[in-house]
């Protein structure tokens, strides 16, 4: 089948504009903003990044690996270390966590969000300052909440009733006055380009505005005036592209500041309104520049806190997927090229779902390019798939590649930075991959392949 045809076939997959518009130009074309910053493609047609050829990397490290370009991480940081001056960006570690990541995250002057005993191990492994930290989750362990407390970590968000009175109590028999913000769900919940508002939320994470909760939570930690009660925090999705939740998520909570501050004169020092800034894996996705997002935030904080006559509380933020995400791709080498009954041409690589479980758990779009040479061949609808004993094991479900794509050619596939290593599993006993950074012509693993060794490890049967 040529590739128009494929096109016009997959018309009704929603998917980005028919082949027949595509050439094979397009094809080897890098779009800048899916792309770490020092990503481009050489003389010779393959890509490099961090000044370092992809050939180069593939056969010192294998694959499949997550390239990290490290001047592109930074370059984030920047951005919205600077957007939101008078504002802490609290990096969210769940997205990605390593020491070496949590170096650069001080070194640029963040602060960092752990959700979990073993991200504040690294964190705090890495040296990262504990009064810089902040620690989420909806089921944080006595053991979690008191390696915390030992630790000193910054702030705790509690999240529920539970753990109010659980944290009070530790917190007095150490004599202790940890500082904690209450998490509020408000009937926000944003995805991309939509946000659905509600009264009342259905979800397991903080205390709800419309049954009260909240408020009681913040009045009850004032009442036993353990805690040291900072603010209030809203997180209302991710991948959003559009601010309106955002607004109507911050008009919900300075209320509630507003209804705390009239039943108890207390005015809340610090409001954190989460993460969640959407990037772009696809062509099709124009995400908001920091600098936008950090406008937009600021005029929707301002003018809702002087509806509520309050004053402007020291704003936080906790973006990951906005840090990490763009700044790696996933280095495949392609094994096999099945053409099914002129449907559909699989590309299978040499990872898949164990490395990237993005396509399969949320339907996410990926894009992915041949990385190890330009084609001049013409465009070819394809889907790439993984190695694992999975139908729904999918990396990228629909892109263009040059029809002749082979055995052994180098794929690359942008935007992998958050919740791919983060969330890599060990599924078929396949080794997780390694995470290797590149900056200024050098390359330095920063997380290492996991070996089979590694896996029998734990196999003590
Ligand atoms: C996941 C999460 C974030 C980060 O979300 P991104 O989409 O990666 O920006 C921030 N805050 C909280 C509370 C989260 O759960």
């Amino acid at each position: 089948m040529r590739a128009h045809e494929a096109g016009a076939l997959h018309g009704d997959l929603g998917y980005r504009g028919p082949a027949w518009l595509r050439t094979p130009e397009d094809v080897n074309a890098l779009v800048p903003h899916l792309w770490p910053r020092t990503v481009r493609r050489t003389g010779n047609g393959s890509l490099e990044i961090g000044g370092v050829a992809i050939e180069d990397l593939a056969a010192e490290y294998g694959t499949p690996a997550y390239f990290l370009d490290e001047e592109d991480l930074r370059g984030r940081c920047r951005d919205f270390v600077s957007a939101f001056a008078g504002a802490d960006v609290y990096y969210a570690g769940k997205s990605f966590l390593c020491k070496a990541v949590v170096r650069v995250i001080e070194e640029e002057g963040l602060f960092l969000d752990v959700c979990s005993g073993g991200e504040l191990a690294v964190a705090l492994k890495a040296g990262f300052p504990p009064e810089r930290i902040g620690f989420h989750g909806n089921n944080k362990s006595v053991s979690e909440l008191s390696r915390a407390l030992d630790a000193g970590v910054g702030r705790i968000v509690v999240d529920s009733f539970d753990e109010i009175s659980r944290l009070t109590e530790m917190s007095r028999k150490r004599n202790k006055r940890p500082s904690v913000l209450v998490r509020v769900t408000v009937g926000v919940e944003a995805h991309t380009h939509e946000f659905i508002a509600t009264a009342h939320e259905d979800q397991k994470f903080g205390f709800s505005l419309a049954g009260g909760a909240a408020f009681q939570a913040a009045t009850k930690i004032l009442d036993e005036g353990v805690l040291d009660l900072r603010g209030l925090h809203s997180h209302i999705g991710s991948q959003i592209f559009d601010t309106s939740g955002f607004e109507v998520a911050a008009k919900r909570v300075l209320e509630l500041q507003a209804q705390i501050r009239d039943a108890r004169g207390v005015e809340l020092a610090e409001l954190d309104l989460g993460g969640g800034f959407g990037i772009a894996y696809t062509t099709q996705d124009d995400p908001s520049s920091p600098g936008d997002l950090a406008k937009r935030i600021n005029k929707i904080v301002e003018s809702e806190c002087e509806i509520n006559s309050l004053r402007v509380p020291r704003l936080s933020i906790e973006p990951g997927r906005a840090i990490v995400g763009p700044a790696v791709f996933t280095l495949y080498e392609v094994g096999t090229v099945k053409d099914v009954d002129g449907i559909r041409t699989y590309v299978s690589v040499d990872g898949g779902m164990s490395d990237n479980i993005r396509t399969a758990l949320y339907d996410a779009s990926y894009s992915a390019t041949v990385a190890g040479r330009r084609s001049v061949a013409e465009p070819m609808l394809a889907r790439v798939v993984g190695k694992h004993c999975e139908s729904g094991d999918i990396v990228v479900k629909d892109e263009f590649l040059p029809a002749d794509v082979q055995p052994g050619d180098l794929l690359a596939v942008p935007g992998t930075g958050a919740y791919c290593r983060s969330m890599a599993s060990n599924y078929n006993h396949v080794p997780r991959p390694p995470v290797v950074a590149v900056r200024d012509g050098a390359s330095r693993v920063i997380v290492r392949r996991e070996t089979e060794d590694d896996l029998l490890a734990l196999d003590v049967g």
